[in-house]
């Protein structure tokens, strides 16, 4: 991308204007939640200023202009991610929900003692406790594909975790701390070939690369509004229509249902089934709105530009005296971990704070990752397509200034 276009995308991001301590804002937090453009804000205020009402349930006018728009949204997405009809995008509040939603509904639905589940060293917490919790349910056991090095899993061993006990594999598509781009397609081809479903968390990795549910062939894929650009609270749960159908709804109330009464109750048609209470409908609407700004300038041109944004942070950071880069991946996303010498993470954290650079620090809600490594954390830098060489140059000029105070 031009430094034109950067700008003129800058632009479109109020917060990328505010001050901290005096001090422009360099957001490198990015993995965390992304910042939002106008057009998004926009269509947050213009719901609610134009369009709210409850859905579903009302047959005047705004109620069904509200419905229309939610709905509207849901093709986009399903559109957006290529899910063969809008009826495999389930609403969620994010990620962790989705994850939950899948953990209770299948687990009820297909396990039992004694069966397996299969996650990897590098997942998030999100999709590493509802698994610890299904198996504490159900006595089943949880099975843990092993990483090498560089922080990419180990696909020998994968295989050979899989078995007539595993029920599901869940895997990360781009770890969100050494920022590894995992195999997927490989991955799901040799579950599939014995028969087993394939959850993908893709929290980190819509917002940084084109993603085709069905040319993975994906039975779930889950992500989060907020880390691509829409609001917060708003997440999706894409799932296949044969396992959807099959599955038990998560939550009971609202717009879930056909038919209740004190002795039974009937489930609604998908989406609807696992969708209780009323839906984020503003959400949802934004969240569209997000995509189609992604869309606008194209996830190619965004990835591109990533991996160079990213190739030239980690070749300056490696000018610094004991810098340790966590993650090392051949295929990488625009994550970059580090330590340096034997400085806390915390500590670089807090200064760079001071200099007006928000970075994120700590296990980053993956313990078990950082028991492998054998470290308490890191510091942690992640970019997005409104960051620039100069703000990297800044901070890494600012970290050589934190470095030495610390040593
Ligand atoms: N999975 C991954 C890989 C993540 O990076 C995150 C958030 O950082 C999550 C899951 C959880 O996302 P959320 O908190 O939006 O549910």
């Amino acid at each position: 991308m031009t430094t034109q276009e950067i700008n003129k995308i800058r632009e479109d991001f109020p917060i990328l204007s505010v001050k901290v301590y005096d001090k422009p804002l360099i957001y490198f937090d990015n993995a965390a939640t992304t910042q939002k453009p106008k057009a998004v804000l926009d269509r947050i205020n213009y719901g609610y200023e134009h369009l709210n009402a409850n859905i579903h349930r009302g047959v005047h006018f705004l109620s069904q202009k509200a419905t229309d728009a939610h709905e509207e949204a849901r093709n986009f997405i399903a559109n957006y991610i290529n899910a063969e009809s809008a009826s495999e995008i389930i609403f969620t509040r994010g990620t962790t929900e989705a994850i939950n939603l899948v953990a209770f509904s299948f687990g009820e639905f297909c396990c039992k003692e004694g069966d397996e589940i299969v996650i990897s060293a590098i997942e998030h917490h999100s999709n590493i406790v509802p698994w610890q919790m299904l198996c504490e349910r159900k006595k089943m056991k949880l099975r843990i594909i092993p990483m090498n090095e560089k922080g990419e899993l180990r696909l020998n061993e994968y295989e050979k975790l899989l078995n007539e006990k595993t029920r599901l594999v869940s895997v990360t598509h781009v770890s969100n701390v050494l920022g590894t781009v995992v195999p997927v397609k490989e991955m799901i081809e040799a579950a599939h070939a014995k028969n087993i479903p394939v959850l993908i968390d893709g929290a980190q990795a819509l917002p940084h690369m084109q993603v085709d549910v069905r040319d993975l062939n994906a039975d779930f894929y889950v992500f989060s509004g907020h880390k691509i650009y829409g609001p917060t609270g708003i997440g999706v749960l894409y799932g296949k229509k044969e396992w959807l159908d099959k599955l038990p709804p998560y939550q009971g109330g609202g717009e879930m249902i056909q038919n209740v009464s004190f002795e039974k109750t009937t489930y609604n048609e998908l989406p609807f089934k696992f969708e209780a209470g009323t839906p984020d409908y503003i959400g949802s609407t934004a969240l569209a709105e997000a995509l189609k700004y992604v869309e606008n300038i194209g996830i190619d041109k965004i990835a591109a530009y990533e991996d160079e944004l990213t190739a030239y942070a980690t070749k300056r950071l490696l000018e610094i005296d004991g810098m340790r880069i966590i993650g090392t991946s051949e295929h990488k996303s625009s994550v970059i971990s580090f330590l340096v010498g034997d400085i806390h993470p915390y500590d670089i954290g807090m200064l760079l704070d001071k200099l007006g650079i928000a970075v994120r620090t700590g296990h980053h809600c993956a313990q078990p990752l950082m028991d492998e490594l054998g470290i308490p954390g890191t510091v942690r830098a992640t970019f997005s397509f409104y960051n620039t060489k100069e703000e990297i140059d800044t901070f890494v000029e600012a970290l050589k200034r934190v470095v030495g105070m610390l040593s």
